[in-house]
Formats: C-alpha cells, structure tokens, sequence
C-alpha cells in the first residue's frame, strides 16, 4: 500500500493512504456530534476541536502499536519497510513470517499489549486528574478506545494479531507451520462468517451504517484468511527452491535495433514469452526484455519502424536477484513491486528469466507429481 509519506522513526518509513483522512473525518465527526456532547456542555467550536485533537492523538497510539510490532520485528531480524495508516486503522509492511512460534507469537502479541498499555494509563490519568474538563475528556477517549482496540485486536481471525498469535500456538502445538496457519484460518474463516451475520442482523433491525461496516471488517477476515493459507502454502512448496532452478534460460537474444517485423521471428521458433535484449554496452548484462505483450501493444503499422530497443521493458525496471536467492523472495519482490518478471543475474551475465507464469507451471507441476525425493 503506497501512502503520502510524513516522516522517518528507527530507520522505518511512516506514511498516510489517502483512505486515513476520511475515517479522520469519520471519527472527529462522531467524537463532535455524538460521544462528547453526550457528556460535556462546551462550546459549539470546542467539540470540534477536541474531537481532533482526540481523533489524531488517537491515530497516534495506533501508531505506536505498529511501531511495537515494527521494533520487535527488527530484533528478530526481520527488514520492516515501512508503515501505513490507513481508513481500517495501520499496517507495518513486516517482509517475513518469524521463524519459530514463539517468535511470532510475541511479534504478534506486542501490538494489543502497546494499545492495552496506552489504554490502561490513559483511563487511569482521566480518573485521578482534576481537570481541565477537555485534557480529561481527550485522556477517558484514548482510554476507552485503546482497550477496544487491544481487545479487537485479539480476535482470533487473520489479518488481526490474535489470529497470528493463534497460530502460533497451534505452530508450536503441531510443530507444523501450515497445519497451523490451516487450522487458524480455519477459526478465521468463521470469525469472519460472525461479523457478517452480525452486520446482516444490524442491517435489519437498526443501525444501516454499522451494519455495512462489521459485514465489511468480516468480508476482510474471509479475504486474509485466504491470503494467509495461500502465502503459507506458497512458501511450504517453495521451501528449499532457488531463483536459479525456476529462471529459464533465453534459447535466443533479440539484437537492440531491428524492428518489430524482425523480432517477430524470434518469437515464433521458441515459447518463451519475453526475450533477452543483448547489451549495447560492454559490461552491461542485458538491455532489457521484449515481450510478446510488448509488439501486441504497439500499432502493426509501427512495425516497420520501432526498433527492439523502443518497445523493450528496460533492464533498469526488471528487479533482479542472484540464482541462489530463495525462490520465494523472488515471487515476494514479484508481487511487491507489480512485475511478472525478475532476472536471475550470475556474476554479471543473466541467467534468464523468472517470471509469474513459469512459477505457476512449476508449482502446478509439483502438486500433479509431487516434490522429488518426497
Ligand atoms: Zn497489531
């Protein structure tokens, strides 16, 4: 997820998706209308001011349990990117699962146990505080908001930290990463069921708004669910495969300059999709890819004249990755940076390419026949 980005903290990027302002709005707004004017006489202009101020001092303890996760993460020597708030609350873009249950389940943990703190010390300074009025109105929010989110948290679905905490649990009962992450999205899967018959059941009897919002929060949980059993799996079949045993090598290079009616031929005698472009320069390992997609999206009439070298993906944009790096990183930068291919670079010269398809094909192949050796 890409966001404006606001700052730096221990190294790790923070930053806003433009879907955080309207659930800013959303929450100021109810915190004006709704949850302060219930309790407090203030100015017109007041709830308003304190309603933001709550609202954003709100997003900062969110904040603060991603950074929890993110410091923990780091310890464990796993990269952290960057973090994002977003309209359902934020996200810390951690690049790998942990490598043992006990590890996950305090990665995973950390998170509610930074909000139940923050929450716990916020109510508490609302009750023993005697004023001002709006400084304790701010504190008895925080308090009542951050336990609700430690406490939401720690529901046993994906993508929530008590479904990670879960299936750490069943992980380290089973011993057995992808039984667990089964089983958990499994419990998932009908948590999910949970808030959408809920929402349903709102949605008939009263509230119209809360009721769409909780049928979409379970709509989420069905969807990561999904993901995190497929991720899982991936990574399971994956497990021990490198770059070099899924990158194909190119029978034939298309020279930079001869035009498109020239490159077709090369793709007619070989079923590769994307073709190396040989280096003009010494020292380079290649100029790019062309692909059949790339003649496909240019006009027939521009055959004549476009050279290889025009219509080409420059090799500046293919990711690249040494044979031995492990296959799932590559389909992890596959997926991050939005392209279907990666070079598979040996010292200086390409190897060939690893590209989405060929990894399907390979992993189709695998469930037909089974891993070798297996
Ligand atoms: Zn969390």
């Amino acid at each position: 997820m890409h966001g404006i980005r606001i700052g730096r903290i221990f190294g790790i990027d923070i930053a806003i998706h433009v879907s955080w302002f309207a659930i800013l709005a959303l929450f100021a707004f109810s915190l004006a209308t709704g949850f302060f004017p219930a309790v407090y006489v203030w100015h017109p202009a007041a709830y308003w001011i304190v309603a933001l101020i709550a609202t954003l001092l709100l997003f900062v303890s969110v904040l603060a349990h991603e950074l929890g996760h993110s410091l923990v993460a780091l310890r464990q020597g796993i990269p952290v990117k960057s973090i994002t708030l977003f309209i359902l609350g934020g996200v810390a873009s951690i690049e790998k699962d942990p490598a043992s249950p006990g590890r996950e389940a305090i990665l995973a943990g950390v998170g509610p146990l930074v909000s139940l703190a923050i929450g716990v010390v916020t109510f508490a300074l609302a009750q023993v505080l005697p004023g001002p009025e709006y400084l304790v109105a701010v504190l008895f929010y925080l308090g009542v908001a951050n336990v609700s989110l430690a406490l939401f948290n720690m529901l046993p679905g994906f993508p929530m930290d008590g479904g990670r905490v879960l299936r750490a649990l069943l992980w380290w009962r089973s011993r057995d990463f992808l039984t667990a992450t089964r089983r958990a999205a499994g419990v998932s899967r009908i948590v999910g069921y949970g808030f959408i018959a809920l929402g349903g059941y709102q949605l008939l009897t009263a509230s119209g708004l809360s009721g769409i919002w909780l049928a979409f929060v379970g709509w989420m949980l069905l969807q990561a669910s999904r993901a995190s059993l497929q991720q899982a799996q991936l990574e399971h079949e994956l497990e021990g495969v490198t770059a070099r045993r899924l990158a194909t090598a190119p029978r034939v290079w298309v020279p930079p300059f001869i035009t498109l009616n020239a490159a077709r031929d090369y793709f007619a005698d070989q079923p590769a999709p994307c073709l190396p472009v040989e280096a003009e320069r010494e020292g380079e390992a290649y100029d790019g890819a062309l692909c059949v997609s790339d003649l496909e999206r240019t006009p027939r009439p521009e055959w004549d004249s476009a050279r290889a070298r025009d219509a080409m993906t420059r090799a500046g944009d293919i990711p690249s990755v040494s044979p031995e790096t492990p296959a799932i990183e590559a389909v992890r930068l596959m997926a991050e940076q939005g392209v279907s291919r990666v070079a598979v670079i040996d010292a200086g010269s390409l190897l060939g390419f690893l590209d989405r398809e060929g990894t399907f094909r390979f992993l189709q192949r695998r469930r037909a026949l089974g891993a070798p050796g297996v």
